[in-house]
């Protein structure tokens, strides 16, 4: 039996959909346009790929935004000055810095992003919203994996009660996930390089993620028939050729539903951003 395919396409448009609606609704009730300003330095090509892309959702939903081209040359100090500015400009409500920061000042980037002021920090990567999630209060969550959480919801998935397994323990996508798969009542393990036996604790998920980059790495043997399997690993194994962390033409065969790379999970971290952009809004105008 083949699996339900979770296109990123539909959800991200759903998603996009609810954050437009709301970000109309600012505009009427309280004469506020949603300001994001992304800061970009030095010429990383698929840094600025990235970064037209978020441009370009925001114009299309209808969001300010400010793209902060800074040169290579950078310092820390110019970065901390440029964040003080964002973080004092009533116009913007979400910064992001775009990552890798080049390899002069990538040593500094946590001190960076620690700048950013917790209610514009759209990323979700600021220790008091990191915090937050963990307490379970209102906070900014990490796009990719409040969208996976987002699609499940959108398609009807069931989490609560669930066995979830996750396989990779990152500050963006693993240990996030953790907290908000476990907020939604599921049983959850986390798995990582050091897990002895992965195979073992991967086929008991009713749902498995699989963020850990390594190509194809989850075989269809790793997963349990029926099996929820959010893929989101995007892995270049050519110059135009981009896999997951999961064998998808032999998951697709045991799994109950299953999200493709690419086309899935991917597409889902831009529309959380703009929805992210509208909750930072709303934190800040102290409206829910
Ligand atoms: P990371 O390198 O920070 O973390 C990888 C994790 O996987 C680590 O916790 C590590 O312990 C675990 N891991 C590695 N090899 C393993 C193994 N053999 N067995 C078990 N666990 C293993 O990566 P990340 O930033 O979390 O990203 C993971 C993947 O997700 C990457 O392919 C990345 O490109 C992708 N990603 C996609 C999006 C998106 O928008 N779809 C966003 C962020 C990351």
């Amino acid at each position: 039996m083949s699996a339900r395919i979770l296109y990123g396409k539909d959800f991200a448009a759903q998603i996009k959909e609810s954050a437009r609606v709301e970000i109309e609704s600012l505009k009427n009730k309280f004469g506020v346009t949603p300001g994001l300003a992304v800061v970009i330095v030095g010429e990383n090509p698929a840094s600025q790929v990235y970064v037209r892309n978020k441009h370009k959702t925001c114009v299309e939903l209808g969001i300010n935004s400010t793209v902060v081209a800074m040169p290579e040359t950078s310092t820390k100090e110019d970065l901390l000055a440029k964040i003080d500015e964002l973080n004092a400009d009533k116009n913007v409500n979400g910064i992001l810095v775009q990552l890798p920061l080049p390899a002069e000042i990538k040593a500094h980037s946590e001190e960076i992003l620690n700048r950013i002021d917790p209610l514009k920090d759209v990323d979700g990567f600021h220790p008091v919203n990191v915090g937050k999630l963990v307490t379970g209060s209102p906070a900014l969550v990490p796009c990719t994996p409040a969208g996976c959480i987002e699609m499940l919801d959108l398609a009807g998935i069931k989490i609560d009660g669930k066995r979830a397994v996750i396989i990779g323990r990152s500050n963006i996508v693993g240990k996030p996930m953790l907290h908000l798969l476990m907020a939604r009542h599921a049983t959850v393990t986390v798995c990582h390089s050091h897990t002895k036996n992965l195979a073992d604790v991967t086929r008991e998920a009713e749902i498995l993620v699989a963020a850990m980059g390594r190509p194809k790495f989850v075989t269809a043997d790793m997963i349990r028939e029926g099996a929820v399997v959010i893929d989101v690993g995007i892995n270049r194994i050519a110059p135009k050729k981009l896999v997951g962390d999961v064998d998808f033409d032999a998951a697709v065969e045991i799994a109950g539903a299953i999200t493709p790379v690419p086309g899935g999970v991917g597409l889902l971290t831009v529309a959380m951003l703009m929805k992210n952009v509208v909750t930072a809004t709303k934190l800040q105008l102290k409206i829910s």
